[in-house]
């Protein structure tokens, strides 16, 4: 009899990963309390997986992804990515990690250098790697900018001189430099005009395919990861609160805040069968987050339970992959 094939190992895995940021005030500016900015997010990412991690302005999903690729240093928790935990690692031993775990920022504006020319900033990772020599490096620059679409004239012009889409491609041909395993996609399409958007995501999709990529897609809504994420994870104040295939998600959301998320998304309803939910309030101050399940106050559900005990994510009955922090069986 056949052996069951082991598992593959998750490329990368997220184990209760924790940013508190030191709030200073008084005189003094002492530290006396701290931001809970990610408050103990696990989950996994496969080889070639998109990831969607989506939630509203300030819950916590930029900060997580910058955790990963290591911009910040993560108060608490493990980010194992191959089996390394990178957490763990110092600068000098986290430079060879770098390179398999890139970052798209949401403003191309800012995150290229206005005084260098495009085939600098592409070229910027080979020089901080010290890969190649200037004949080399403009080779593999020009190759980049076709990959991204963009013509080889490009390298000797200044990020002005391109249109916001435009500039997202350099941003994600800069990305694409070292080769990742990983692209952190930080609402890469959020500054785009519509047209724009889905440009980009589908040349985000050609790479994908051409390059074995993996994706942690990260917007502010589930319209526009719909159609490029395999999974999605929904996170508020800080911790995820549903995770499922992006399928049974959209189908059947079970989280009352990814309920009214999805609501939110304008589509044609002829027959005018859903209704918006409109949430009361705003989110909570993860300074000062709200005792028991962070969402009770703005959940039509919540019960007395809700308000003194954290719901944990758990698997929703009858269904292992989809995950949800629930009191209830909504
Ligand atoms: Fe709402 Fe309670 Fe479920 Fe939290 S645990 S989402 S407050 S019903």
């Amino acid at each position: 009899m056949d052996t069951p094939a082991a598992p593959t190992p998750p490329l990368l895995q997220l184990d209760d990963v924790q940013m508190h940021f030191p709030v200073r005030e008084g005189l003094f500016l002492r530290s006396t309390r701290s931001c809970r900015a990610v408050d103990g997010v696990s989950l996994q990412l496969r080889a070639g997986e998109t990831l969607g991690l989506v939630g509203e302005s300030g819950c916590g999903k930029s900060t997580l992804g910058k955790c990963i690729v290591r911009l910040h240093q993560p108060t608490a928790g493990r980010i194992l990515f191959e089996g390394t935990d990178l957490a763990a690692l110092g600068q000098a031993a986290l430079k060879p990690w770098r390179r398999h775990l890139q970052m798209v920022f949401q403003d191309p504006v800012e995150s290229l250098n206005a005084r260098h020319t495009v085939g600098e900033i592409v070229a910027e990772p080979f020089v901080i790697h010290g890969e190649g020599d200037a004949r080399e490096r403009r080779e593999r620059v020009l190759g980049l900018l076709d990959k991204v679409g963009l013509p080889a004239a490009a390298a000797d012009r200044y990020p002005f001189e391109f249109s916001g889409g435009q500039r997202q491609r350099i941003g994600i041909a800069r990305a694409l430099a070292l080769r990742p395993r990983l692209l952190v996609c930080d609402e890469p399409v959020s500054a785009l005009d519509v047209s724009i958007q889905s440009q980009v995501l589908n040349l985000l999709l050609e790479l994908q395919r051409e390059l074995g990529l993996s994706y942690l897609f990260i917007a502010h809504n589930l319209a526009v990861v719909k159609h490029v994420s395999d999974r999605i994870a929904i996170m508020y104040l800080g911790r995820i609160v549903e995770l499922a295939p992006a399928d049974a998600l959209y189908a059947a959301p079970r989280h009352p805040y990814t309920r009214a998320l999805l609501s939110a998304i304008p589509r044609p309803d002829p027959r005018g069968t859903r209704e918006r939910i409109v949430l009361q309030g705003d989110v909570p101050s993860p300074i000062n987050p709200p005792s028991g399940c962070p969402f009770h106050p703005r959940c039509p559900h919540a019960t007395d339970r809700c308000r003194v005990e954290a719901p944990a994510l758990r698997p929703a009955p009858g269904h292992p992959d989809h995950t949800v922090s629930c009191h209830l069986d909504l």
